[in-house]
């Protein structure tokens, strides 16, 4: 059903609301809206300007807040004053961005390295979500201003890797802009609807989507079936885009130079200078053979095929994370019907030519790479506005999910590539008698030990009535909305005592304090198979030394001295040996006390048997 609603401004009858789609991009930014007489998804702009708004936000002396395109020429000039790349900072602590903060000119508060960034500007502070927050509001007037109408609905992307913590920031940052953001999704997907929409009910397809921008690389399959678009699997890099290829050219323009650091470190702004000098020479050489220009006492100068070696290892890495994704989705190459480009970064000829041959087919960038996401994300608010009940859409989980378990193991109840909307749940128990608590901390990634993943929350089951160890049955589940929000919920199922969270990590807004933030799991998966051995074979060692001191407790007069003394040592011996990092030492201990002890429990028991027997009449 159609709304009506009155424009205050103008006194004019508006027929339905509108709602916008926004790419909200690391470099660009830009609002789509599905045109109300083509049905087409088309790119807000005004006049003959680009419709692309540079995610630049410049402060000046009185604070005042300048966004976009007058910002970005404030990089030279002010570069302590303006910031650039916020979504890289989105969700992250200190510690999740040491090594890269020497990319960023403005200065990233670093006080307390675990908790999230904010950024300083004069004796201001300002969150990445606030940073975000002024750009969407800027979009959000320029749509109002070239619609002629109140804009305050909005589906908003985000690239396919952010996790919970950073979708919810960029929810809280529509929020703050005046916007209520229906709907959250993967920049891939959106893009996806970009060259999906029209597809006939009957057209089966499997198709890559390659997306290269300034600060992020993704890439995911989707299968498209059935008027249904379904991601199989995602992969990429938050670390890697077209600003790493500047930063090649800046370091290759410093070493051909002699420009030294201490140069870069007197003058900030010789940095910045060449940071877009370079921007511009890779943009050129998509088009041209050589770039030269003139900096100062410098000559900047760029081939083609330098700058392609330049960024030949950055190609690679991306060649490398397509391998992944296909992997992950149990395809071939040969099984991908259409390779679809995303970014401005997919300009770059040797970017496309690589990307071809890996996939043997022509890549397909017929609808513009900087727009088609904002497209995108304009016809899921189609959607969502039910006008095109045709489209479906599943999304999945790009990281694992699941809660810490004895030994600090990581144990999965939603694994990664997962369909959402989805929910899982498991049982466990507890580990001491008359435990009335049960910790259950929730972490995300694909590591083995929690302490390698993300710690998303945690919260406290309180109220287990007295019970002996391994009674109680705590089952936990989590539940996953199409949005990627996590709700997690333990029940004791004897008691019925219950608990249960929405996780929306703590940052930004209120200025909490912040749960603790652990660096991203990926690049590291697998690789600490050992670590989990090590973890079980501690945690098996604990229960037995645990399980011994009880029955000792109960039966010592029982056992013989020499029983005694051999049980006493084994348990030392254990004991020192979970304390160390060896995992072969620990078992050999464990089954050491295990020989000891086996023969004289098998022993009382059987007496105990017996003697329980005896006094019975059959
Ligand atoms: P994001 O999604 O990160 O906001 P975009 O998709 O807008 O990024 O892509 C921005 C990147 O594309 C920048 O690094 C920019 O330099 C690069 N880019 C834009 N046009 C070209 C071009 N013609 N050749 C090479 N790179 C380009
Ligand atoms: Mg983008």
């Amino acid at each position: 059903m159609a709304k009506i609603a009155i424009n205050i401004a103008t006194g004019s009858l508006q027929k339905e609301e509108i709602i916008v789609g926004i790419d909200l991009g690391t470099t660009n930014s830009l609002v789509a809206i599905i045109h109300p007489d083509t049905k087409q998804a088309v790119a807000l702009k005004e006049h003959d300007s680009s419709s692309l708004l540079p995610s630049v936000v410049h402060f000046d002396e009185h604070s005042n807040i300048m966004v976009g395109e007058v910002a970005k020429t404030m990089l030279v000039q002010a570069p302590e004053r303006t910031i650039f790349s916020a979504k890289r900072l989105m969700g992250k602590s200190y510690n999740d961005i040491r090594d890269n903060a020497g990319n960023f000119s403005y200065k990233i508060i670093d006080d307390n390295t675990e908790s999230l960034v904010k950024i300083q500007v004069g004796d201001k502070f300002y969150s990445p979500v606030d940073l975000s927050s002024y750009i969407l509001k800027e979009l959000k007037h320029r749509a109002e201003h070239i619609l002629k109408t109140p804009v305050n609905k909005a589906v908003i992307t985000v690239p396919a890797y952010f996790n919970d913590a950073q979708r919810q920031a960029t929810r809280d940052a529509g929020r703050l802009a005046g916007l209520d953001v229906l709907r959250i999704i993967n920049e891939p997907t959106a893009a996806s609807l970009a060259y999906g929409i029209g597809i006939s009910r009957e057209e089966h397809k499997t198709i890559a989507v390659y997306d290269l921008g300034g600060g992020t690389f993704d890439i995911s399959i989707l299968r498209i079936a059935g008027g249904i678009f379904e991601v199989l699997s995602t992969n990429g890099d938050t670390y890697l885009g077209g600003d790493d290829m500047d930063h090649a050219i800046v370091d290759h323009w410093k070493k051909s130079l002699n420009i030294s650091e201490n140069e870069i470190q007197k003058d900030l702004s010789l940095n910045q200078s060449l940071r877009l000098h370079a921007e511009t020479a890779k943009k050129q050489l998509s088009a041209e053979d050589n770039y030269e220009a003139a900096l100062g006492q410098y000559k900047l100068k760029l081939g083609k095929a330098e700058f392609e070696t330049l960024i030949h290892p950055l190609i690679d890495k991306t060649i490398q994370s397509c391998k992944n994704a296909l992997k992950d989705a149990a395809l071939k190459t040969t099984d991908i019907d259409a390779v679809v480009m995303v970014g401005g970064s997919t300009r770059v000829p040797a970017v496309k030519s690589a990307v071809g041959s890996f996939f043997g087919k022509e890549v397909n960038d017929s609808v513009n790479p900087d727009e088609v996401v904002a497209l995108g994300a304009a016809i899921q608010a189609d959607i969502l506005a039910g006008n095109n009940k045709e489209l479906l859409l599943i999304d999945i989980t790009p990281l694992s999910l699941g809660i810490e378990t004895a030994g600090g193991l990581m144990d999965v109840l939603i694994p990664r590539n997962t369909k959402i909307p989805s929910k899982a749940s498991r049982q466990y128990t507890t580990q001491v008698d008359a435990q009335s608590g049960m910790r259950i901390s929730v972490f995300q990634g694909e590591r083995d030990l929690v302490q390698h993943n993300r710690k998303l929350a945690e919260f406290n089951l309180s109220g287990i009535p007295g019970m002996l160890a391994g009674l109680p049955k705590v089952e936990v589940s989590f539940l996953i909305n199409a949005d990627g929000i996590l709700t997690v919920a333990a029940k004791e199922l004897r008691s019925g005592v219950e608990q249960s969270i929405e996780i929306k990590p703590q940052y930004g807004l209120t200025d909490n304090d912040v749960e603790k933030m652990l660096l991203d799991s990926i690049t590291h998966a697998k690789d600490d198979i050992s670590a989990r051995a090590l973890a079980e074979a501690r945690t098996e060692g604990e229960q037995l030394l645990k399980t011994t001191e009880r029955f000792l407790q109960k039966n010592a007069s029982l056992l013989s001295q020499d029983e005694l003394l051999k049980t006493a040592a084994a348990m030392q011996a254990l004991q020192l040996a979970v304390t160390m990092e060896d995992k072969d030492l620990v078992q050999a201990k464990t089954e050491e006390l295990n020989e000891i002890s086996r023969p004289y429990a098998e022993r009382i028991m059987d007496e105990a048997v017996s003697g329980a027997m005896k006094g019975k009449s059959i």
